[in-house]
C-alpha cells in the first residue's frame, strides 16, 4: 500500500482540527439547533471563507438538519470585484444572496477626510445584515471572528477602555431579533491562513475603502504575535482564563458581592494565596540555556539551564 504523502497528511491533520475545534465551539455554546437557517455572513475574506467551509462540512455528517445560506454585501467600494463571490458560491452549490448597498459613499460623505471610518461602517454594515437575515427568514448570523480576535479585542478593552471584556462567541444581536454565533472562537488564525492557502480561496483584499486599518488592533495582534513566538502556551493559556473566571478574585462588585462575605463561610475559589508563594511556573520553554531573554518587560537576562543545573543541597 503506498504511503500518503507528508503534505497531504499536514493538510488532512489541519482539517480535522478545524473541525474538531469549529464542533467543540457549536456544542458548548449550543450554536446550532435542529432546524436552524444560519446566514453565514461571507466578506470575501479568509476567514468567513473557512468558516463556511468548514460548516458545509459538519452539515454533511451533522445528526441534525440546518440549512446555510452565504450573505455577501457588496459596499460598492471601488475596484470590488463584484463576480468572484457569486462565481465561488455557484462552484460549490451554496444558496447565496449578495447585497448592494452602497454604504461607502454614506462614509466618505458623512465621516471627514483623514478620521477612522471603521466603526461608521460596520454600524451600516450590521444594519443591513440583521435586515436581511430577516428577509431570509435566518434563525441565526455567523460571523468570522476567531481566537486570536477574541483575544485582541480583550486587550483592546483592557488598554483603552478599562473593561475586563472580550468578544462572545454567542450572542443576541444589538435588536434583539437574532442570535449571532462566531463558530470559529476556538480556531487560530494561523490555522485560518494555511487553510485559505490549501484550498485556494479566491481572496478579495480588506482594503479596498482605503482606511487606514485600526492601528490600536495591529499593535496588539504584534504584540500577542511576539509573545507566541517567545512563549509558546501563553495565547492558549489565556484563551482558558475567559473560560476559567473567577469572580471572587477580582474586584468587580457587581459580579459578586464581596459585602455579604463573612466569617466561617466555606472557601471561596480556593480561597486567598495573599501570605503564600505565587505557584506561577517560571519556565523559558523556547530559550535555550544562554540565551538573552526579556520577560515582560523585565530587563534582558541570560537563561541559565534550569533543568540541567543541580539543586540547592
Ligand atoms: S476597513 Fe473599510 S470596509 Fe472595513 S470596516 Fe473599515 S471602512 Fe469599512
Amino acid at each position: 500500500m503506498s504511503k500518503k504523502p507528508k503534505h497531504e497528511l499536514e493538510n488532512n491533520k489541519l482539517n480535522k482540527r478545524l473541525r474538531h475545534a469549529v464542533g467543540d465551539a457549536i456544542n458548548d455554546f449550543n450554536m446550532i439547533e435542529e432546524g436552524d437557517k444560519i446566514m453565514v455572513c461571507l466578506s470575501g475574506g479568509k476567514d468567513s471563507y473557512a468558516l463556511l467551509d468548514i460548516l458545509r462540512q459538519l452539515q454533511a455528517s451533522a445528526p441534525i438538519n440546518f440549512e446555510l445560506v452565504a450573505v455577501n454585501l457588496d459596499q460598492k467600494q471601488p475596484g470590488f470585484p463584484e463576480h468572484v463571490l457569486p462565481e465561488y458560491l455557484s462552484s460549490i452549490g451554496v444558496p447565496f444572496r449578495i447585497v448592494e448597498e452602497d454604504t461607502y459613499s454614506v462614509v466618505k460623505r458623512v465621516i471627514e477626510e483623514g478620521k477612522t471610518t471603521c466603526s461608521l461602517c460596520s454600524r451600516l454594515r450590521r444594519g443591513v445584515l440583521y435586515r436581511v437575515a430577516k428577509e431570509l427568514g435566518a434563525t441565526k448570523i455567523a460571523l468570522g471572528h476567531h481566537r486570536d480576535d477574541i483575544l485582541q479585542t480583550m486587550f483592546l478593552n483592557m488598554f483603552y477602555g478599562g473593561k475586563l471584556k472580550a468578544m462572545p462567541p454567542k450572542l443576541v444581536s444589538d435588536n434583539g431579533e437574532h442570535i449571532v454565533i462566531r463558530p470559529l472562537a476556538y480556531v487560530k488564525e494561523k490555522d485560518l491562513e494555511r487553510y485559505a492557502e490549501l484550498k485556494q480561496f479566491p481572496i478579495i483584499p480588506c482594503n479596498l475603502c482605503g482606511s487606514q486599518p485600526n492601528l490600536q488592533r495591529q499593535v496588539i495582534k504584534e504584540m500577542l504575535n511576539e509573545w507566541d513566538k517567545k512563549f509558546p502556551g501563553r495565547i492558549e493559556s489565556m484563551f482558558s482564563a475567559l473560560q476559567n473566571v473567577v469572580p471572587s478574585h477580582l474586584a468587580d462588585i457587581e459580579l459578586f458581592d464581596f459585602k455579604s462575605l463573612e466569617r466561617g463561610q466555606a472557601l471561596k475559589h480556593g480561597g486567598d494565596l495573599a501570605f503564600d508563594r505565587e505557584s506561577v511556573p517560571q519556565r523559558f520553554p523556547t530559550a535555550e540555556d544562554g540565551d538573552t531573554i526579556r520577560v515582560d518587560g523585565a530587563p534582558a537576562k541570560k537563561v541559565i539551564n534550569i533543568l540541567a543545573s543541580k539543586p540547592k543541597e
